[in-house]
């Protein structure tokens, strides 16, 4: 069964047009096969031995950094030529894979396929002095992430496609598979907050930065989405001593509360004792003594400021204890003024240090596969609970995307003075698996009327690309608003026993009233097409599980939305296509393994209950 790919010939773009009136467009873009070859003769110059691989793909969440507004606001002050398609946090699907273009790239060991989900970095050379540590400083930077209006940071992701150099790419195992409002920011944000506080033991860095450990005291100024990871991170991270405290700063009391909430939020069992004070600071003047008591208080000796303001910054270093350590990774805003003044010899005699970052110093590729190990490792940590904790500070955009795009560029260009705002992710349809799930869903009904191409299909091989859908849809990471509905539901594995039993009972789906409140099967009565309650299998409940193996590998976690029968030892796990569509798994004793399934949202305009079952548009 070949695997086709939905590619767009005209996709739409957010195209940002600068100043003196910015504002976004929503622009019509003809995709050209050859388009990068143009762009990739920066590189060819340079390069002309090896072959680069370059991927065509669809962008399925995309997240607003502030860069992005800033860069929107004044693209001149980073040297960006307007007009300019922007977006740099991005999770996409794989639609084609490209090479043939010489350069002399590094031979990547990588291999990329057709469906593969990957995490989009920053580009750089990988071949100057500078990449070798840490590549945000790379030579070219300006030339590979800043120069071409339709490859920003490397990406220019808000576009419904994307033709991007493989190695900005880093693959995610479809076992690795978070939801992707939460890959999303792993390009960027989340990144930045994990290089600034942790060395990750696969990219051993020279210069590490705070490089958190169990004995410190650490302090976030700006509570955004890097000062809140930093500190979930934290928790995971210096969790061990009674002692230990992390102090949260922010002018926003909203952005605190919100940092407390994940704070409680993150399950992380070996920092019951760590405490979090936090402290609502709008005017560093007004409570400079009171903040200075409290850094004394409890000895901070590491601190991060998210703000890039230099009066914070200043204050930092000397409020640190000696030895201490303060690191910025903001932007300093424009029109204020950028320059320190330093505090020299108490530095040297205290032996302070203060150093800036970009992208937290980090090698991404590494860095971004470490992260999502560690997410997805059972092994005597807890840390997979942390994307859980993550994506109660994620604010996601799906059905319109496009016009979230531009009314959030016109709001937050009056809120962009504001630290932490929620994180704003904007989701597309992942046109890839909606594609291949009505190709499946076809093949599912001819091979239970045993017709058609179904005859000359393998049965076999039909149910392994079912079971490559189900590994390759998202996992749903909370029960509530996705999956509480009325569905209508079919089966996807026509020959197994289980599809017989339900097509006795005459199924047609599942009805989602509240977590507790469960139909698990719904049934058509009679002959009529009236939907009613059955109570074959009992009740039922809702709940986020761990998939078991060997939907996962062993010592793996991955959690997804989950039904469970009272009375039965049967759990039904679920996984997103889109999001009117669900599809199923039947797991447990005595269910031979491999019944899959698909939920359809049934949408409730018509709320005749006997008229035909209306299902919703993908
Ligand atoms: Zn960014
Ligand atoms: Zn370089």
């Amino acid at each position: 069964m070949e695997i086709t790919s939905p590619i767009l010939s005209t996709y739409r773009a957010a195209v940002s047009t600068g100043p003196p009136f910015p504002s976004l467009q929503i622009q019509q873009r003809t995709y050209k096969p050859t388009l990068r070859r143009v762009q990739s003769t920066v590189l060819l110059a340079q390069n002309e031995e090896e072959e680069e691989t370059f991927l065509v793909l669809a962008p399925v969440a995309v997240g607003l950094c502030p860069t992005d507004l800033e860069v929107h606001r004044d693209p001149k002050r980073y040297g960006v030529s307007s007009p300019v398609i922007l977006g740099h946090e991005c999770v996409a699907r794989v639609l084609e894979v490209r090479s043939g273009v010489k350069t002399k790239e590094k031979n990547t060991t990588e291999r990329f396929h057709i469906g593969d989900i990957v995490v989009l970095s920053y580009p750089s050379c990988g071949k100057c002095a500078v990449c070798e540590v840490a590549p945000a400083y790379c030579a070219s930077f300006p030339s590979l992430a800043l120069s071409d209006p339709e490859a920003f940071m490397g990406q220019s992701a808000f576009s419904e496609q994307l033709c991007v150099p493989s190695r900005l790419c880093v693959v995610v195992e479809r076992h690795q598979l978070q939801p992707a409002s939460i890959l999303a920011p792993l390009s960027c944000s989340f990144l930045t907050a994990i290089g600034c506080v942790w060395s990750t033991p696969s990219s051993p860095r020279r210069n590490a930065l705070l490089n958190l450990e169990p004995n410190d005291c650490f302090a976030v100024i700006g509570c955004g989405t890097i000062g809140l990871t930093a500190l979930l991170l934290a928790k995971y991270w210096i969790g061990l001593r009674d002692t230990s405290v992390c102090v949260a700063i922010d002018c926003d009391a909203s952005v605190l509360q919100n940092v407390r909430d994940s704070w409680m939020n993150y399950d992380c069992k070996n920092a019951t004792s760590l405490r979090l004070e936090t402290f609502v600071c709008s005017d560093l003047k007004a409570y400079l003594k009171q903040l200075r008591a409290l850094f004394m208080k409890y000895r901070i000796n590491k601190c991060l400021d998210t703000t890039g303001d230099p009066h914070w910054i200043k204050a930092a270093i000397e409020w640190v204890v000696p030895g201490g350590h303060v690191v910025s990774c903001g932007v300093p805003k424009r029109g204020t003024d950028s320059m320190l003044s330093l505090p020299v010899s108490a530095m040297l005699l205290q032996g302070k240090k203060f150093s800036g970052t970009l992208e937290g110093d980090i090698v991404p590729s590494d860095a971004i596969r470490s992260i999502l190990s560690g997410w997805t490792s059972a092994e005597g940590t807890l840390k997979y609970k942390m994307p859980r904790a993550l994506s109660k500070h994620v604010a996601t955009h799906g059905v319109l995307l496009w016009e979230n795009i531009v009314s959030e560029f016109a709001a937050q260009r009056r809120t962009i003075s504001r630290h932490g705002v929620p994180k704003l992710v904007f989701e597309q349809p992942d046109r890839f698996l909606i594609y291949r799930f009505q190709t499946l869903k076809q093949m599912s009904l001819a091979f239970e009327q045993g017709k058609g191409s179904a005859e000359a299909g393998n049965y076999e091989q039909f149910q392994t690309e079912v079971a490559l859908l189900f590994s390759m849809a998202w996992p749903l990471h909370h029960v509530v608003p996705e999956l509480l509905a009325d569905w209508f539901g079919d089966s996807l594995s026509p020959h197994h026993s289980s599809h017989r039993m339900l097509r006795r009972i005459g199924w047609v789906g599942k009805n989602f009233i509240s977590p507790e409140e469960v139909c698990p099967l719904m049934v058509r009565e009679g002959t009529t097409k009236r939907r009613v309650i059955s109570n074959f299998m009992g009740k039922a409940t809702l709940a986020v599980q761990p998939l078991p193996v060997p939907l996962v590998p062993e010592k793996c976690v991955q959690y997804t939305a989950a039904m469970k029968y009272a009375s039965h030892p049967i759990i039904d796990f679920f996984k997103k296509i889109s999001d009117d569509v669900i599809m199923g798994v039947m797991t447990g004793k005595g269910v031979p393994h491999g019944f899959y399934f698909f939920l359809e949202r049934i949408v409730p305009d018509n709320s005749q209950a006997d008229s035909e079952v209306k299902k919703s548009k993908l």
